[in-house]
């Protein structure tokens, strides 16, 4: 059996408070990190709980009855994430991406999402809003999402096949559901519609070429992603990783695939189109090629922990300036001192160093940080 570490003290992973600079400049837009990043993309989970039990993601031996989700109070509320959003658009992020846990389970969505959806980048522009959700409520929220504001969502679907898909979210939720999810989110204008399927060798990889034949010719861009060791709950092993090379070559055997150029410097996925014009796909390399060179994503958690990386092992309470009567200059001010302190490159040196996968501090967990 897989050895689990179970959190026993649960500290929420390791924090700190931000320390503010005695001098509080502005933002400029113009923040670089060690590594000459800027900051792009924030990520804002708004949940911690899920309806569904991925194995890989939030298996039901450690996200079981007994465990201990955040109770409500923690949870940043819908004005302290505006406010939070606007210091980060401030600093120069053009993306935001709420997810969770699920985030169609945080009561409603939809304010938040009206809220975020006024704001404006320094240049007058909207944001690019999106939400990454497991589709499980999206035939019944589409429309309210798209009312609200929300221009398009990604959705997370593992398989077509109705056993594997109903092994892997462990809660036998139907394909079927979140399929006609996808299509009524199309109809009311959520797109492009991306889906992301987690390829896990020996469990769906055998998945991959059907669902690229299932999506080809469709509006919907499907992504496959390489199975993470992200947290440490889902026992993550190299040898379970399908190399984004070996799907495209799968792919490409059946349905002949060109590799295409990035929409913008900093994309997740790479880009691969169907030769016959017929639509293209997406692969996402973080394990085989990481991709942290040009990283500018940030990530709150849904109590206000700001985390740098998705492989942090512990984040910056931002929550405690927001509620400890700090003003948004000082916050703007701590973000900017903790961007330019920034130099994470997990992915990268873990690919240099595939042996050396100790893990001597907890890394956080997907559930809690958002995908
Ligand atoms: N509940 C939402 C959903 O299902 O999309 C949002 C949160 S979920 C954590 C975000 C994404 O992370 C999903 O696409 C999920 O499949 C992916 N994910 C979770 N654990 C992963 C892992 N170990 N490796 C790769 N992707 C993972």
């Amino acid at each position: 059996m897989t050895e689990r570490i179970i959190p026993v003290a649960d500290l929420r992973y390791l924090q700190a408070v931000p320390h503010i600079p005695e001098k509080l400049l502005p933002a400029t837009g113009l923040l670089s990190d060690k590594l000459g990043r800027p900051l792009r993309d924030l990520r804002i989970s708004v949940t911690d709980r899920c309806n569904f039990r991925c194995v890989y993601c939030m298996p039901k031996e450690i996200f079981d009855k007994d465990y201990q989700f955040l109770p409500h109070g923690l949870l940043l509320s819908f004005e302290e994430i505006t406010r939070v959003a606007k210091i980060f658009v401030a600093h120069g992020v053009e993306k935001l991406r709420l997810t969770g846990g699920e985030p169609l389970l945080r009561k409603h969505i939809e304010t938040l999402i009206a809220m975020l959806a006024q704001v404006r980048t320094p240049e007058g522009k909207p944001l690019d809003l999106t939400m990454t959700t497991n589709g499980s409520l999206l035939a019944k929220k589409a429309q309210a999402l798209k009312d609200a504001g929300l221009q398009r969502v990604t959705v997370s679907l593992d398989s077509l096949d109705e056993g594997i898909f109903q092994k892997m979210n462990d809660v036998d939720f139907p394909v079927a559901d979140v399929l006609h999810g996808i299509e009524v989110a199309h109809k009311v204008g959520l797109g492009p519609i991306k889906v992301n399927m987690v390829v896990k060798k020996g469990v769906n990889d055998q998945e991959i070429v059907p669902m690229a034949r299932h999506f080809k010719g469709t509006p919907v861009i499907l992504r496959f992603i390489e199975y993470m060791d992200v947290g440490a709950s889902n026992g993550w092993k190299m040898d379970e990783v399908v190399p984004s090379a070996e799907v495209v070559r799968r792919i490409s055997e059946h349905l002949p695939l060109e590799e295409i150029e990035p929409n913008y410097t900093g994309e997740t996925a790479e880009r691969w189109r169907y030769k016959d014009g017929s639509g293209e796909i997406g692969v996402i390399s973080s394990v085989t090629q990481a991709f942290c060179s040009d990283c500018n994503r940030a990530r709150l958690s849904t109590e206000g922990k700001l985390f740098t990386c998705l492989f942090a092992t512990g984040g910056h309470d931002l929550r405690a300036l927001l509620r400890g009567g700090h003003s948004d200059e000082e916050i703007t001010a701590a973000i900017s001192h903790l961007w330019a302190l920034r130099d994470d490159r997990y992915s990268e040196l873990r690919t240099a160093n595939t042996d050396g996968l100790e893990r001597p501090v907890r890394k956080v967990e997907m559930s809690y940080i958002g995908g």
